[in-house]
């Protein structure tokens, strides 16, 4: 049985019912956060409360609760028997039910709260292989820094790809290359790693940050400047990154074959090095 999270309470999923008022629902006016369990620990859990924290700010959603997340994290973890596996949970929070207007409700509402877990089942995709995928004009708004649940532009691209067999839309805004529908994308130029800075263009991957301080910490050049969409072609390596599958090597950018359309070597020491680094961690 799949035991959720939904306001408080820890119940069946299927006996959850959320009001068809709910802004969520109405609006999308919410936000969500993805963390992993690597079989005994959420990976990087601080930095994911800290995001979390920062969105529900951005919208105005107050959620006085919101240090109870670890708790029940944990706990939906133990109830649902995942323990000594790997799996994600996911969170939502919206602003609540009240009555469709434009502007909040005032007074204020209570948020609306649910999350779930489920195992994770690797991709199969090897390291050493990777992903390709398709190149398109970001057509998002500009506060991606935000993990807003409104997400149609993402999911409309992202299914683009998926019907052409690639296995992610990265984005172009002013003709630079910012980030994936649902990751965030790095490349290797003449042994620098470039990807594109914290701004409203990209959201702040968790991943992101961690890859960054494993390649600073590597020796390997960094710099958070964007790559413009006709220097793909110059492009050695290429790897995406998320919560879910962590590093994943990208051999084709649209046309162009990513180097010689393997995993490239910077890509697979920071693959390394991060699996290492969970593995200690772990014990
Ligand atoms: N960008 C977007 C648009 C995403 O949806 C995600 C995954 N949530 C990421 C980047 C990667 O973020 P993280 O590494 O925190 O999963």
């Amino acid at each position: 049985m799949n035991i959720a999270y939904f306001n408080g309470n820890f119940l069946p999923k299927d006996e959850i019912k959320i009001s068809p008022d709910d802004r969520g629902f109405l609006f999308a006016d919410g936000i969500y956060e993805v963390m992993k369990w690597t079989s005994g620990f959420f990976y990087d859990l601080e930095s994911h409360i800290i995001r979390m924290k920062r969105s529900l700010k951005e919208i105005s959603i107050n959620w006085p609760e919101e240090d109870t997340f670890s708790g029940f994290a944990h706990k939906l973890i133990e109830l649902n028997g995942l323990s000594d596996k790997q799996a994600l949970i996911y969170l939502q929070v919206t602003r609540g039910a009240a009555p469709r207007t434009h502007y909040f409700p005032g007074p204020e509402v209570t948020p609306t709260v649910y999350a779930f877990v489920r195992e994770f089942i690797p991709s199969g995709i090897l390291p050493g292989t990777g992903i390709r995928v398709m190149v398109k004009e970001d057509i998002r708004w500009s506060r991606c820094d935000i993990k807003s649940v409104a997400l149609l532009p993402n999911t409309l691209s992202f299914q683009e790809a998926h019907q052409k067999g690639l296995g992610e839309c990265i984005f172009f805004r002013n003709g630079l290359i910012t980030e994936g529908s649902h990751s965030n994308i790095f490349f290797v130029v003449d042994g620098t790693l470039f990807t594109y800075p914290e701004s409203g263009y990209i959201l702040s991957g968790v991943t992101r940050k961690n890859i960054l301080r494993i390649a600073r910490q590597a020796g390997i050049p960094v710099k958070e400047e964007p790559i413009s969409v006709n220097d793909l072609a110059t492009v050695q390596e290429a790897f995406i990154t998320n919560t879910s599958a962590e590093v994943t090597p990208v051999t084709a950018l649209g046309s162009h074959t990513v180097g010689n359309g393997t995993a490239g070597a910077v890509t697979m020491l920071i693959h390394k090095i991060f699996h290492s680094e969970i593995a200690a961690q772990r014990g």
